[in-house]
């Protein structure tokens, strides 16, 4: 047996081999190590090898999923190795000492999910592929339990942003990748070819060219290769459902990099959960498939004028019926998953309820359909949803006909095909249930012909039907002529055969094997059309996510007064009345009021420098203008009275390193990593907010890095940015760059205690208000009024030698200092550039050398 599971798991590799042993499914060695310790189950061990004990521990086959699940969440993959072949059959190959033979039959990894109890409703699934062609990153990305599947192409510097947009389970790679990101599961090169790629996409949809999906570069091709090839692998060779393939352009996106989703929380909060993120304030979906298509407009909100008012026509539209939209939202809630439940059938995983999905679902939508077309005033958008809304009126007709009101998950026990659908079928129900009524008519004979009233007919599944009584009656059913023969002694009672239970019993079993055989096989054929209609069962899953995400918006809009925003096509961010969605809605919960600030950025006025009192709402005040942004790209409503919107190409955040530093996360070098990846990438188009940068360093260093770095984006980047920072020296630079502006969060001091009046006001912040805070924070009152005196003495100090950034006043601007840099280092350049070197003698070349030398000693 032995030599049968290690030749498994060299097969298996790096996953968990889920060894199938009667009821159970073992694990040995240091899977048996693992699996125990993330289960916490028993770690037990079984014979020996190479003279030591084999480590061992088991789940049972019937709770696998449970266990599964959990593996798969501790990052954990599993191969699933069954046994294929009954021990008859092994018996009968390899006589009584043959081992039963068993094969992996599946992987079961984080990214290959179809199951429903494995998968979360309201979050994508996906599974990413990734590989380097000639200096361009390919991506392909698929949601197996949809089928939905994108490539997409992008450079080098772009793939840590486009990852955290796909928000991947599972990334695969090609082997000996250096630049992989970490984690990654490492897949033979050879599946990351383009022609293969090619190949196997054309294979997976049946067609000879792949024009009628779109373009594909060779990266994208690549990829998408890698992709095919790692399903087929987890799925010996079976594949999953897959869509065609959707291009999906790099600019088409607003750009956003790790850090700046995570410091926004669009889809989780800094504490790892749903709770308290940007979707759970937004979302009002009411399906699962609407959850999901939100998070992911969320998470590449879109960069094209016309799609987004596309949708927020859609929602606008929703907004203002009011009463249609109740309705909608009511059917909406009640409809399956029909996206995966397709996802399942396609996969082989299907079962007769899923089925009863499609047809419920696909019927649903047809009378949404209907209803809808009604409408007057139909947005474009809605237009074009409508027609995938229908369609499957066979399809949905023959299901109808074919399944019972509720069909059951399990397959194996029949009983899901209705009656009337296929007559031989009704009759071997028929034939069964006669013979049932037969055999109940049996028991009262006997009961008549013995006199025995505690006579028993019974079933179980290792004798089948038989006559029992209890033991003080067995002796009259002994005698040879009773017409009983005996079958079995128990404690209490003795069991008996009967020529005419023994018929009945033969009807039964041979037409419930036989009804059970036709319902499979109308299940396969039942399956097999719905694979057929896929594409257009997915494009009405799809629509239905869209209707549902669109009517979300519009609910949540007209319960927080949101409004429609204006997107345009400049570098504007005019916003009146902005709030923050999630600390409004934690504000509300406690029974407090949010305070609404504008915003009023232009080409003319980008930078706003925010100061004010920690805790005074400064960043709250910078995430709820870049939410704003994302929110209006993503073609929702938003938090505000009114906003406009110019188009952004790129939204960056940050947060100096202290804060999280708390969290034990980042480091000033991250934090200066980050910072200049915006100096990098942010263009006129983008819009970026800083907050704090240049705390996690010492004061003169956090001073000069801020300022500097308000300088490069005021002069090289211009692009829109908020930045809240509590060094008053800043102040200062209004002076010498004409498109900032000084703006504070308010505060009052109110008889020695400090009120955070949370609202936004121009010109720079009156004094930092420090000591009130630690007060207001509970600070012990000697403490702060020693902290008092040390400030006055500082200050003292300040006022005499001109302060921190004192001698910054004849500092030469930005600019100027970096052209003035330039201009030397290229005189030597173009000396050095027209130098004819061979034609040189040595002691020209040394006097040269001598002369160059004085020029570069010139240098400042
Ligand atoms: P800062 O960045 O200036 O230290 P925060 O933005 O973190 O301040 O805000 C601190 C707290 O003040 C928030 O957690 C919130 O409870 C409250 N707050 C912030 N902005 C507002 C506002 N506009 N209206 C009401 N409360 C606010």
């Amino acid at each position: 047996m032995m030599a049968q599971y290690l030749a498994l798991k060299a097969e298996a590799e790096d996953c968990l081999l889920f060894y199938r042993m009667g009821d159970f499914f073992e694990l040995f060695f240091d899977d048996a190590r693992t699996a125990a310790q993330v289960l916490d189950i028993a770690l037990t061990s079984r014979g020996e090898h190479q003279g030591v004990p084999i480590p061992m521990c088991g789940v049972p086959v019937h709770s696998a999923e449970g266990y599964l699940a959990r593996l798969i969440k501790a990052g954990c993959r599993v191969a699933i190795a069954e046994q294929v072949e009954t021990p008859e059959e092994a018996k009968k190959r390899g006589g009584s000492k043959a081992l039963v033979a068993r094969d992996i039959v599946r992987f079961v990894t984080a990214g290959t999910l179809t199951e429903e109890a494995l998968l979360e409703p309201r979050r994508a699934n996906v599974l990413a592929a990734l590989c380097e062609v000639r200096g361009t990153i390919g991506l392909a990305a698929c949601d197996i339990s949809t089928g939905r599947m994108e490539l997409e192409e992008c450079s080098a510097d772009r793939m840590g942003a486009a990852l955290a947009r796909l928000g991947a389970s599972e990334v695969v790679v090609p082997e000996g990748w250096s630049d992989a990101p970490l984690e990654a599961i490492v897949r033979p090169s050879r599946d990351f070819g383009s022609d293969g790629g090619e190949a196997r996409l054309k294979a997976a949809h049946g067609v000879a060219t792949l024009d009628g999906f779109g373009t594909f570069s060779r990266a994208m091709l690549a990829a998408a290769g890698g992709l095919i090839g790692y399903l087929e692998h987890v799925g010996r060779g079976k594949l999953p459902l897959l869509l065609p393939p959707v291009a999906r352009e790099g600019q088409a996106h607003l750009a956003m990099d790790e850090a700046t989703r995570a410091s926004l929380e669009i889809l989780v909060s800094s504490q790892g959960t749903r709770r308290g993120s940007l979707i759970e304030a937004v979302d009002r979906c009411v399906t699962g498939a609407g959850a999901r298509l939100l998070a992911e407009d969320l998470s590449a909100p879109l960069t094209d004028v016309t799609a987004i008012e596309a949708r927020l026509a859609l929602v606008q539209w929703l907004h203002d019926n009011a009463l249609l939209r109740g309705d909608l939202r009511t059917v909406l809630r009640a409809l399956p998953d029909v996206g995966r439940a397709l996802g399942r059938v396609v996969a082989g995983r299907g079962s007769p309820r899923d089925l009863g999905q499609l047809r419920d679902g696909l019927g649903e939508a047809r009378r949404i359909h209907d209803h809808l077309r009604g409408q007057a005033d139909r947005p474009a958008l809605l237009d074009a949803l409508l027609p995938h809304l229908t369609g499957h009126g066979a399809l949905t007709d023959l299901f109808s006909r074919a399944l019972v009101p509720a069909p059951p998950t399990e397959r194996g026990q029949g009983g899901f095909i209705a009656e009337g659908y296929d007559h031989a079928l009704d009759e071997l129900r028929r034939i069964s249930g006669d013979a049932r009524r037969a055999i109940a008519a049996l028991e009262a004979k006997y009961r008549d012909q013995t006199g025995i009233a505690a006579l028993k007919i019974r079933h179980n599944g290792v004798l089948g039907y038989f006559v029992e009584v209890p033991a003080r009656h067995a002796d009259a059913l002994m005698a040879p002529d009773s017409g009983f023969t005996h079958r079995q002694t128990m404690a209490g009672a003795v069991r008996f055969n009967a020529l005419a239970l023994h018929e009945e019993a033969s009807r039964i079993a041979e037409a419930g094997g036989h009804a059970l055989a036709a319902e499979e096989a109308h299940f396969e054929e039942l399956v097999g059309h719905a694979i057929k209609a896929r594409h257009a069962i997915a494009a009405t899953a799809e629509a239905l996510a869209r209707l549902d995400v669109a009517c979300g918006q519009a609910e949540r809009a007209a319960e927080g007064g949101w409004c429609r925003p204006q997107v345009v096509e400049d570098s504007r961010l005019e916003i009146e009345g902005g709030r923050h969605p999630v600390v409004e809605t934690a504000l509300a919960a406690k029974g407090e009021r949010f305070v609404a600030n504008d915003c009023r950025l232009s080409p003319q006025d980008r930078l706003w420098l925010v100061g004010g009192p920690n805790m005074g709402g400064k960043s709250t005040f910078l995430r709820q203008n870049a939410l704003i942004v994302l929110l209006a790209q993503a073609g929702g409503f938003v938090p505000a009275a009114r906003a406009t919107v110019g188009l952004t190409d790129r939204l960056f955040s940050r947060v100096g390193a202290s804060d999280n530093l708390a969290r034990g996360r980042s480091t000033f070098m991250v934090e200066m990593v980050e910072t200049a990846a915006i100096l990098a990438q942010a263009s006129e188009r983008s819009f970026v907010i800083l907050d704090e940068v240049g705390r996690g360093t010492s004061t003169y260093d956090g001073l000069a890095l801020a300022w500097a770095v308000v300088e490069a984006v005021h002069g090289v980047n211009k692009c829109r940015c908020l930045f809240a920072t509590h060094y008053h020296e800043l102040s200062r630079l209004a002076e010498s760059c004409d498109a900032l502006s000084l703006h504070h969060v308010r505060a009052r001091e109110w008889q020695g205690d400090l009120v955070l009046l949370h609202e936004l006001a121009e010109g720079p912040a009156d004094r930092s208000y420090g000591l009130a805070v630690a007060k207001l924070a509970g600070v012990p009152a000697p403490v702060v009024a020693r902290a008092s005196a040390v400030l006055q003495r500082l200050e003292k100090g300040r006022a005499e030698t001109g302060g921190l950034a004192a001698g910054l006043g004849d500092l030469p601007l930005f600019a100027a200092a970096i052209e003035h840099k330039e201009e030397v280092v290229d005189t030597l350049r173009e000396r050095l550039n027209a130098l004819d070197v061979d034609a040189l003698s040595p002691r020209d070349a040394l006097d040269l050398l001598y002369e160059l030398k004085r020029e570069a000693g010139k240098l400042p």
